[in-house]
């Protein structure tokens, strides 16, 4: 028989990389620690914003911690995940996601003391997942029911989800208009309040104060009317939505027309000026009198139209093709030839206005009125950004107040409640999980802390002033970062949806026990560049 030894046998591909046991879960700890540093010092309205360069030298200034991740050009697969995590929570709840950051950084830094002290990684993941159970308990307990026409409080929630994003000089109205926006497009479904935050659409313009952002029941695109010959508003709009060119197709294959006299040439050019005419007509004929084309229009068919008194728009983004046809109730056509006048949508005004220095158009009185825009207004394009992030946000959680009817404190005062309640439970826990809950208490300590700490204020002071408040039964005890105190945030008016505070902290749990349970990361070699 013949001996293998000495020959080495190759399982894994030459170069790929094999990191074991402590190593590989050191090496992801720290990757996730990186990033949840990167983003703490973002946390709550004093946190300080991030400049961001890419590979373009375009900048990006922002505080808003998804936009950060999403921004910086990750390699390590352990701090890719956690980049996800923010996406996720950005996506399900709209706000929260440097929160979620910043406490997975800490649950994975408390479990890597447990590994030091010799606690296997499935009984930290078990403790930690136990404990994140409680914490939705315990976060229920102490949410705040929420008055559905309570307008006052709805802009509390919005302002709160504002703060730090450069928002603060207009505070009021962008919160009130946030307020209003969700209002109109939220619906009643079997007696539970439903907001499709779809239906509230963001638009952005430089040239004027933050002050100036408005509110308009309708559709605003960012396009102008294509032929200056074309009226620039219409009343009782009938509107087709198209998406496909309005000119006559180039033939698909190469094809070869031998024009031999000029007789021929000029038969050419008729027989396409009689197709775009006829498409025209065709238009004018099912009643239409705007058109909202999501590719080109030919010249010859912008003149058509014009001279028929067409308002047309060329080259909308797809996206905006979708909104304006469930909001004016039109069918989007791929094909003219299968047009009907039931297909046009309806809308009271179609009108092209100057905003800034470029025009919009705007189409109000829509058919279905549960659709909105937000126009965003600010000084420069960086400051608008921002703004609209801000705007985004603050748009969800009044979205996600509004459907659960519930909120929680701010201010770092939930993490407090729920951090020294998990404290009292765990012992109940008994075994070494109760060391992993115990380790889940006091990384959440870290929100407070950090908020504490981007407000120039002392963070060991306002720990042991916030303990002791919410040990004497002061639940909604937290930090008034403006003015250095501990006080009741109910009455500060801070406010965030239940929904935010839970999912943060079940997305943190989850991506900090992934992690830990991780021994074997096996790379494949990255390709050459
Ligand atoms: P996230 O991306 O997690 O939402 P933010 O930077 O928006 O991060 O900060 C949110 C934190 O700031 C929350 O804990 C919230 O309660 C707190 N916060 C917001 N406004 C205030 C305020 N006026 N006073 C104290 N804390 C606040």
């Amino acid at each position: 028989m013949a001996t293998l030894q000495g020959t080495p046998i190759l399982i894994l591909k030459e170069g790929t990389q094999r990191t074991v046991g402590r190593d590989a879960q050191r090496m992801n700890i720290m990757a996730v620690r990186v990033i949840a540093e990167a983003v703490r010092s973002t946390l709550g309205p004093r946190g300080m914003d991030k400049m961001l360069v890419d590979s373009l030298g375009d900048v990006v200034i922002t505080n808003d911690g998804v936009t950060i991740l999403k921004e910086m050009d990750v390699e390590h697969p352990a701090a890719k995940m956690v980049i996800e995590v923010a996406k996720t929570q950005e996506n399900e709840v709209g706000d929260g996601t440097t929160t979620a950051v910043v406490i997975a950084g800490e649950l994975l830094k408390k479990a890597e003391e447990l590994l030091d002290a010799d606690i296997h990684p499935t009984v930290i993941a078990k403790g930690y997942r136990l404990a994140a159970e409680k914490a939705m308990e315990i976060l229920d307990s102490i949410a705040i029911e929420v008055n559905r026409d309570d307008d006052e409080l709805l802009k509390k929630i919005a302002a709160t989800a504002m703060t730090g994003k450069g928002a603060e000089v207009a505070i009021n109205k962008l919160a009130d208009i946030a307020v209003r926006a969700v209002k109109i497009v939220a619906e009643e479904v079997n007696g539970k309040i439903e907001v499709d935050t779809d239906n509230v659409k963001i638009e952005k313009r430089t040239g004027a104060s933050v002050e100036d952002s408005e509110l308009i029941e309708g559709i605003v695109i960012d396009k102008e009317v294509v032929h200056p010959g074309m009226p620039k508003r219409v009343k009782n709009a009938k509107i087709l939505v198209l998406n496909a060119a309005l000119e006559v197709k180039e033939t698909e294959t190469d094809a070869k027309i031998r024009i031999t006299d000029p007789d021929m040439l000029q038969r050419f050019i008729e027989q396409e000026e009689k197709m775009i005419k006829e498409m025209v007509d065709k238009i004018v004929e099912a009643g239409a009198n705007v058109v909202f084309c999501q590719k080109g229009i030919d010249d010859l068919a912008q003149y058509y139209l014009a001279k028929a008194g067409v308002l047309a728009v060329r080259r909308v983004k797809k996206s905006d093709i979708e909104k304006i046809a469930k909001a004016c109730g039109a069918r989007i056509l791929t094909d003219l030839r299968d047009l009907k006048p039931e297909d046009l949508g309806e809308a009271e005004l179609v009108e092209e206005k100057k905003v800034g220095d470029e025009k919009m158009v705007f189409i109000t009185g829509c058919k279905n009125p549960k659709a909105v825009t937000i126009l965003i207004r600010g000084g420069t394009e960086h400051v608008v950004e921002e703004i609209a992030r801000g705007v985004e946000d603050a748009v969800k959680v009044v979205a996600a107040a509004l459907e659960d009817g519930k909120v929680v404190a701010g201010g770092g005062a939930p993490e407090i409640e729920v951090s020294l309640r998990i404290k009292e439970w765990a012992p109940s826990l008994g075994g070494r999980e109760q060391l992993a809950a115990e380790a889940f208490a006091a990384a959440l300590e870290i929100i407070p802390k950090s908020l504490a700490e981007n407000a120039g204020l002392d963070p060991i002071d306002i720990l042991v002033e916030l303990k002791s408040k919410h040990e004497q039964g002061n639940v909604y005890a937290g930090i008034d970062v403006y003015n250095g105190k501990v006080v009741d945030m109910r009455e500060l008016g801070v406010l965030e949806p239940l929904r935010v505070k839970k999912q943060a902290i079940k997305s943190a749990t989850e991506v900090a026990t992934m992690i830990l349970r991780i021994d074997d990361v096996i790379a494949a070699k990255a390709l050459e560049k």
